[in-house]
């Protein structure tokens, strides 16, 4: 069985990220596992019609690859394109094992190794173990009464299938979050009818995409004009934690406000205003940036169903609503979310004393900075609980999460010591600070059910803060609070 350093599991920005830091610091000897046949995760994964970034590209960016964006808010096709550059510039395709399904990882105490199972690309031995399998890489399709039963075709919009020609036929699509708002005007005009099943309406603010001209593009090779734009789209970004924390009245004012004349001005039928209208505060649902839904939503080859007319049962030719209409479909298209919680990592993860992850979280996923756990040395997790952002860009905090890791791991190795393991009481501390500060927030507060809540009842995926000062934190890495052997 081959040992190494470290192993990452996930390619997406997440595993690209933490190879890049291991090689900045010298480690080369480490090994990257991925269970599709392609590198890249979510946007490599994720090619539905309409799929684009919601975080500004300059800031949605590896903050060392700065890239010459065609647009504000780049579409799924440039993302890839960006995943691939990074990709290739770094050398990563030689450090992968593609088609590696990782099916358990268990800590070797005797050893201090963590050995790696795949479902059938082998298995290997790690001195650290870097999981960066994704928030939201594992799909979930809720378990509708005769789901099975359907003859038609029904895919998750994670899941795409490209063969299949949605134009001319009717369309079924269940879920209104992010994706299916995206997928919803990208499809509308080309299918002959079109059932939104909307279980609780989200805000929606209008996107203030634009296309970059070709001299914006060549001043976008300048690391320094890159780095100001950079700068101070995430100063404007962060602005709006003040209202998701300190100020219902800003959110009220300056958001709300500005989604409900959304409304009124690109819908007329006071029906339809009234049912996309939420009745919770802005910003407890992940907020929606279109200027495109609505105007679909208005389209007449489009109804939306709300949650009293929403799904009774999945027959085998459509869907059965809760108000007894049976409606025929060719395609149901699953837009129904992940399970970004309490099922985070899709695989047993086995600490000392033969303990799991998924045991230490029974009550609510936890982690020292979101990344470490006591009972599981030299274990990181990237993008673990409350490191989630809802007002700025994803990798700002998988960067931050790598100031920690590569700290601790340069701590390891110049103690010459086998691992390090985070400390029960920093762990605990850390997150009573967390859940304690997370009472502030309009996530807890905003009377919304969402997905960013475990079935605890505790919001496991969002840091209650700046940005700024979880990486403040993450950088400050703090030796007292671990135990090295
Ligand atoms: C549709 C969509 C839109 C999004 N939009 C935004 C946005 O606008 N702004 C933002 O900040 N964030 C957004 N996100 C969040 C996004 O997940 C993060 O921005 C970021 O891409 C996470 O990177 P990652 O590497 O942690 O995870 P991912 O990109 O999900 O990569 C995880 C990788 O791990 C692999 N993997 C998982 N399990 C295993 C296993 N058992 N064995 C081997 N490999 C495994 C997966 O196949 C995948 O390749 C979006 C997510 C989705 C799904």
């Amino acid at each position: 069985m081959q040992t190494y350093t470290a192993i990452i599991i996930g390619t997406g920005f997440g595993g690209q990220a933490a190879a890049i830091n291991l090689k900045n610091i010298g480690i080369t000897d480490f090994l990257m596992l991925e269970r599709r046949a392609w590198m890249g995760g979510t946007w490599s994964q994720n090619s539905y019609p309409g799929a684009a970034v919601d975080v500004q590209s300059p800031l949605y960016s590896l903050s060392f690859e700065p890239y010459k964006w065609t647009q504000m808010f780049a579409e799924q096709d440039e993302l890839v394109q960006y995943t691939n550059h990074v990709i290739d510039k770094h050398k990563l395709r030689e450090k992968v094992k593609l088609n590696a399904n990782v099916s358990k990882v268990q800590w070797d105490d005797d050893k201090q190794l963590w050995e790696i199972t795949t479902d059938d690309a082998g298995t290997f031995h790690a001195k650290f173990l870097i999981n960066a399998s994704g928030p939201l890489s594992t799909p979930v399709i809720p378990d509708f009464k005769g789901r099975d039963s359907f003859k038609g075709k029904s895919f998750h919009t994670n899941n795409w299938d490209h063969n299949y020609d949605y134009r001319g036929k009717r369309v079924a699509i269940i879920g209104s979050g992010a994706s299916a708002a995206q997928v919803i005007p990208a499809i509308a005009g080309d299918v002959k009818s079109l059932h939104v099943f909307q279980r609780t309406p989200h805000w929606v603010l209008p996107r203030p995409d634009r296309k970059f001209s070709p001299l914006m593009r060549s001043l976008l090779g300048s690391t320094l004009i890159y780095k100001a734009l950079r700068t101070a789209i995430y100063w404007t970004l962060e602005s709006r934690v003040i209202g998701f924390k300190y100020s219902k009245t800003m959110l009220n004012l300056v958001a709300q406000r500005q989604s409900l004349k959304n409304i009124k001005a690109q819908l007329h039928d006071p029906k339809l205003q009234a049912a996309v209208t939420p009745e919770y505060t802005i910003g407890c649902k992940r907020i929606i940036l279109s200027s495109t839904l609505y105007p679909a939503l208005a389209r007449p080859n489009v109804s939306l169903h709300t949650k009293d007319d929403g799904i009774a049962e999945i027959t085998e030719t459509g869907i059965m609503t809760r108000k007894g209409q049976k409606l025929d479909v060719d395609l149901i298209i699953y837009s129904t979310g992940y399970d970004a919680t309490d099922g985070v990592i899709s695989y047993p993860v086995i600490g000392k004393g033969g303990r799991s992850v998924q045991d230490a979280w029974s009550e609510f996923p936890r982690a020292y900075l979101g990344t470490t756990l006591p009972g599981f040395p030299n274990l990181f997790v990237v993008t673990g609980p409350n490191t989630g952002i809802g007002h700025t860009s994803a990798i700002f905090v998988i960067e931050a999460q790598l100031e920690y890791i590569m700290r601790a791991i340069k701590a390891v190795q110049s103690k010459q010591a086998k691992s390090i393991e985070v400390t029960s009481k920093a762990e605990s501390d850390y997150t009573g600070m967390i859940h304690e500060e997370m009472k502030k927030t309009v996530w807890k507060t905003g009377g919304c059910h969402s997905w960013y809540q475990s079935k605890s009842g505790h919001v496991i995926a969002m840091f209650p803060g700046f940005s700024f000062t979880f990486r403040g934190m993450a950088k400050a890495f703090k030796p007292a609070h671990h135990i090295f052997r």
